[in-house]
């Protein structure tokens, strides 16, 4: 079958629109297809900010990609124009055996990153809106900052077009299929053919996906944004880095400071499951005000009245690792971005990840951690 695209990618959101920006700076003739019109609200890559941070503590594999990641965002700045990264610090808080500490020191010691150990009486001393328990600790990296996702993924987006990427908005991709070594891609629209296929649909990815009975699950979260009422100044970016704590054991809040629509927090899991079809978007006063015992608890000068909130999903794997690999049984077809709300981050280098995969097939990142890992159906 006579190719029409060199590459379809399917779902451009974070990753999709990074990968788009990849294949098409490289000259490939490149599709992108989304249901919606990114940067849009439905999907996972909304809400105003994004942490980046490099202690990782989910695991230190993850770092070497992280710090690919920095450098591809301040390319994209570069090369765009705009700001898309503001530089605040990092804090990591919990007890000092809890998965938070331990782990952000691993990643921290592993790869030799710049980091202090703060004791709660210097966090408090050093950054006056931020209160933790007297038996908590802290990780500080001077590196951590804030990426404005809606700008991140515009900017990707204009620039693959700048590159002659073909961005086709409101054309939902209806079905996929092998036609070896190509694929073809029904949408509403048409049908489209393709040398390689980047799935990169986020919630969506399972739908997409059916014949494998992937075990994933959306998980709904919400963000909340509290006009502080006191000592406002001491939330401003440069006095108030970003935070995430784990308060309880695998019980995680995480928070920015004021850029002017008040302090966001939220917290990191622990939502319900369900599909991205049906998510409940309406935020209950019970949520609200089990955010607001947090706020009360590590921010105290936060608590003012609640700005605005808004509903984002989670797409989760089984072990809070991200899934990026070929599909199972069809080499041409790439699959990325189930990231278990961790993966803006790293969206920069997981487009070119999958440009590399798709123009040569390998890539110089250790992806073990990331691979197929699960029985899959065979598809
Ligand atoms: C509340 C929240 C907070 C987070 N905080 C952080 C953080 O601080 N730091 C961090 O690094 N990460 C964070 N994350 C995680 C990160 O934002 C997400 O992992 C990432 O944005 C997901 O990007 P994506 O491209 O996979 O999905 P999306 O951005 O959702 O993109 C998927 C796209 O696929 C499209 N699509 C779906 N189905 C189809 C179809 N059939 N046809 C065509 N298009 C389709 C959708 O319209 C959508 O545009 C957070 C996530 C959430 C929800």
């Amino acid at each position: 079958m006579a190719s029409s695209h060199d590459v379809i990618v399917v779902g451009l959101g974070a990753t999709g629109s990074s990968a788009t920006y990849h294949l098409a700076r490289r000259g490939l003739r490149v599709l992108g297809l989304d249901r919606f019109a990114p940067p849009h609200t439905v999907g996972s890559s909304h809400g105003q900010t994004r942490m980046i941070r490099e202690a990782y503590f989910e695991h230190p594999a993850y770092v070497p990609m992280l710090q690919r990641a920095y450098e591809l965002w301040g390319d994209l700045e570069h090369e765009a124009g705009t700001r898309l990264l503001l530089k605040t610090g990092g804090l990591m808080l919990g007890r000092p055996g809890s998965a938070v500490i331990s782990g952000a020191r691993l990643s921290a010691a592993r790869h030799a990153l710049e980091h202090e150990v703060l004791s709660a009486a210097e966090v408090a001393r050093r950054f006056p809106c931020l209160s933790p328990e007297a038996d908590m600790i802290a990780v500080y990296e001077p590196r951590a900052g804030i990426l404005f996702p809606e700008a991140c993924v515009r900017a990707h987006l204009a620039l693959a077009q700048a590159c002659g990427a073909q961005i086709h908005t409101h054309e939902p991709l209806l079905n996929w299929k092998a036609d070896s070594p190509a694929v073809s891609v029904t949408t509403e629209r048409a049908t489209y053919s393709a040398q390689r296929l980047v799935i990169s649909a986020g919630s969506w990815a399972a739908q997409l996906l059916a014949d494998l009975e992937p075990p994933l699950t959306v998980e709904r979260q919400v963000l909340f944004w509290f006009d502080p009422m006191q000592a406002r100044e001491s939330f401003s970016a440069t006095r108030c880095p970003v935070h995430l704590w784990e308060f309880d054991e695998h019980r995680f809040v995480y928070g920015f400071p004021d850029l002017g629509a008040g302090v966001k927090v939220a917290r990191h899991h622990g939502g319900a499951s369900g599909s991205p079809d049906s998510l409940k978007r309406e935020v209950d006063a019970e949520e609200i005000a089990d955010m607001r015992a947090l706020v009360r608890r590590f921010l105290p000068s936060a608590d003012g009245p609640l700005r605005s909130a808004t509903v984002c999903p989670y797409t989760n794997t089984p072990d809070g690792h991200f899934w990026i690999d070929r599909h199972p049984t069809c080499a041409s077809v790439l699959i990325a971005s189930p990231c278990s709300g961790h993966g803006f981050k790293f969206s920069s280098v997981v487009g070119e990840i999958l440009a590399d995969l798709a123009t040569h097939g390998t890539t110089s990142f250790d992806l073990s951690l990331f691979r197929n890992r699960w029985p899959l159906r065979s598809g």
